[in-house]
């Protein structure tokens, strides 16, 4: 198994988790760029969003965007910023779905 978001899900990888239930995990960005950086994780590996909708799984979908918009609305006093990167162009390095959760501070738009 080379990927290291299913080597997180399944405990290979040390992280703590923020939050974890039967079919969602979120842990802390190993890279954060910003005072708070969450990663929330299906623990069904997904290459990318593509492949999670090509699943026919809206439950999923919505448990991941679920768990996001908590934990934005616990941390981001003022608000937060979701991300689902996808793809070389989309600025994906780990090919496991995941939603990054930012907050913190303010996010300027566009991105870069
Ligand atoms: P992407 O660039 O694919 O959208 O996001 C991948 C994220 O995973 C990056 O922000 C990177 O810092 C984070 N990351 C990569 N490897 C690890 C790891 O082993 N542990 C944790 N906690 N985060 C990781
Ligand atoms: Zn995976």
């Amino acid at each position: 198994m080379e990927c290291i978001f299913c080597k997180i899900v399944a405990g290979e990888i040390p992280v703590t988790p923020i939050y974890s239930d039967a079919d969602v995990l979120a842990f802390a960005d190993a890279n954060p760029q910003a005072p708070v950086h969450l990663l929330v994780v299906p623990r069904t590996h997904y290459a990318n969003l593509v492949e999670l909708m090509e699943a026919d799984d809206p439950a999923l979908l919505a448990r991941i965007f679920s768990v996001a918009a908590q934990i934005g609305r616990e941390r981001g006093e003022h608000g937060f910023r979701t991300i689902v990167n996808t793809g070389p162009d989309g600025g994906q390095t780990v090919e496991h779905m995941h939603v990054h959760v930012l907050a913190g501070r303010h996010f300027t738009w566009p991105p870069g």
